[in-house]
């Protein structure tokens, strides 16, 4: 086999994908785009509004990720859902929205849900991580599922109690739970948390950090986005890749790193033009195949 099929072979690749019209029709999207994993919302998720997926849809989608070869398939949870708060009422409803998210993960048999933790809203933030660490085990508690939790870095926005690699580390050792995979580190935002990924030693200084609060065999999945934002500007906007501040040289650090490439990818770029998912992916497998 050749060196640039093999390296195919070992990167998984895909982007978030739709399911408007049914489950099943993500996995057919994924698929025309050539992704080998995916990711979807399993409900807008911007709206606490929720209902579990059609049994038949599920089945469906079951059958076509086998048949597509697509893996592994994460559920990204909704944005509304903050396990940080100190208000009683939020925290029961974002709980039992993490439990449905769990539970519709499950009857799909995706592998992972990936999960922004919460926001401290102005509140200590070492607190609102405790916080979430027993908000975590509370909706374990009330949900089984083979379905494992990733805890996404955030870009550093007023409150976020997850912007580096070491608070995610910190919430997984207190939570000591194999309910917990591990991280998703997303590159757009941490640029917008200070991490310089333009250069290789931008790169290093993040693995070092990945290696010592959580280690290398729990970094389950990267989202590669570019940012719409300077470094450290703490704001979370998405760009296609090599279009924004961290630049195509900085994707080919990332890309090109031994540990990293062995990583899912998830492309979460925008979607303004019907090719724009094509032409992102064509720029990651470029680099993938060339350095
Ligand atoms: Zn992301
Ligand atoms: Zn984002």
């Amino acid at each position: 086999m050749s060196l640039k099929r093999e390296i195919n072979t070992i990167h998984r690749v895909g982007v978030h994908t739709s399911i408007a019209g049914g489950i099943s029709k993500a996995a057919d999207r994924a698929a025309s785009l050539n992704c080998s994993t995916m990711q979807i919302f399993s409900h807008n998720p911007r709206q606490w509004k929720h209902s579990a997926f059609d049994e038949g849809e599920a089945k469906r989608f079951k059958i076509l990720r086998e048949k597509y070869n697509i893996h592994p398939v994460f559920v990204h949870v909704s944005y509304l859902i903050n396990l940080a708060t100190c208000s009683e009422s939020m925290l029961s409803k974002s709980i039992d929205l993490l439990c449905y998210e769990l539970r519709n993960a499950d009857m799909i048999g995706a592998e992972y849900v990936v999960l922004h933790t919460g926001s401290a809203r102005g509140r200590d933030e070492r607190d609102a991580r405790k916080r979430a660490v027993s908000a975590l085990l509370r909706a374990f508690k009330s949900v089984r599922s083979t379905s494992a939790l990733v805890l996404e870095n955030t870009a550093g926005e007023k409150g976020d109690i997850t912007s580096s690699i070491k608070a995610l580390g910190e919430i997984i050792d207190n939570c000591q739970s194999d309910r917990i995979a591990g991280i998703c580190v997303d590159t757009c935002h941490a640029f917008s948390a200070g991490y310089d990924l333009r250069g290789v030693e931008g790169v290093e200084g993040l693995l070092t950090e990945i290696k010592d609060y959580a280690g290398f065999d729990k970094l389950k999945l990267i989202h590669l986005n570019d940012s719409k934002r300077p470094l450290g500007s703490g704001i979370d906007r998405h760009e296609h890749i090599g279009k924004g501040y961290i630049g195509l040289k900085g994707f080919k650090n990332i890309l090109n790193d031994k540990i990293l490439s062995k990583v899912p990818i998830i492309l979460e770029t925008p979607k303004n033009d019907e090719d724009d998912d094509r032409k992102n992916l064509g720029k990651v497998f470029r680099i993938l195949n060339h350095g």
